[in-house]
């Protein structure tokens, strides 16, 4: 089945398939030099899109100019608006949310405070309240640890706590930066589980990850990055089958 039309049965939108994201010509960098070369993909709604390719492709920088984190050219429309004159605040408010690379969580901070600074734009204290009581589903590690400095626990907790805070936010696209990095496979499975099901209630993923296999594993469509530039896209599926990814990326 192609990604496509896996994606007409998925979330609770009704507009799952539909574009979500359209990046065109992207470039940013640091000082005077270049890190992203113009690159274009698109995010489809309720739908989990892999961002992947070695340690230095330009994941991160590609996730900080989304965020409008740092400057960058070319055209991002989020949700039919352009996000180039905004700035991070602005994107966040629209529901452009980035959980990022080594979680950043506040580690004398409780478990439920971290999850509460997720929803600290949002006023709808009533719903803010369910949502929490949902994260504590979603994850029940959490749900007893609600009391507990987030500092103090192990790092698949924190990554748990990290991507329910945001969450919180009630986003329409989650960005995920390095989810996997150091933690257990069994950790990572259940963190892929719990990714599925909140693409199936209709929140958008962007994941992105150094560990190839694992996040094809689990995307609808992927899109493989090198020196800045993306070199291989197409649905998960077909990219773990395919020569070239197998043969650079995948070791087999
Ligand atoms: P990783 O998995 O290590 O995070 P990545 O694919 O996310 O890799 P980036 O972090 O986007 O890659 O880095 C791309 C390039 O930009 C690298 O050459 C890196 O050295 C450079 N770079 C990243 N952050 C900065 C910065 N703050 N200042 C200058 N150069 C940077």
């Amino acid at each position: 089945m192609s990604a496509d039309a896996k994606m007409q049965g998925k979330g609770k939108t009704g507009n799952a398939g539909k574009p979500l994201m359209t990046v065109e010509n992207l470039s940013a960098g640091y000082g005077g030099e270049q890190v992203l070369r113009e690159i274009s993909f698109e995010v489809r709604r309720a739908e989990i899109v892999a961002l992947v390719g070695s340690n230095g492709a330009g994941k991160t920088t590609t996730l900080r100019a989304l965020s409008r984190v740092i400057g960058s050219t070319g055209t991002v429309t989020f949700d039919g608006r352009t996000t180039s004159a905004m700035s991070p605040e602005d994107v966040f408010g629209i529901g452009l949310v980035q959980v990022p690379e080594g979680r950043q969580l506040f580690d004398r901070m409780t478990v439920e405070d971290n999850l509460l600074m997720g929803a600290f734009r949002r006023n709808d204290k009533g719903e803010v309240a369910r949502d929490l009581e949902r994260m504590y589903a979603m994850f029940p590690r959490l749900g007893e640890r609600r009391r507990q400095l987030a500092g103090s626990m192990s790092g698949g907790e924190q990554q748990m706590c990290a991507m329910a805070r945001g969450l919180m936010a009630k986003p329409v696209l989650l960005m995920i930066d390095e989810m996997s990095l150091g933690l257990a496979p069994v950790v990572v499975d259940q963190l892929m589980q719990v990714l599925g099901a909140i693409r199936d209630e209709g929140v958008t993923v962007l994941l992105v990850e150094q560990d190839v296999h694992l996040a094809l594993s689990g995307a609808d469509r992927g899109y493989v990055m090198e020196t800045g530039r993306i070199v291989h896209e197409g649905a998960a599926a077909d990219l773990i089958d395919d020569p070239e990814v197998r043969r650079a990326y995948l070791g087999f």
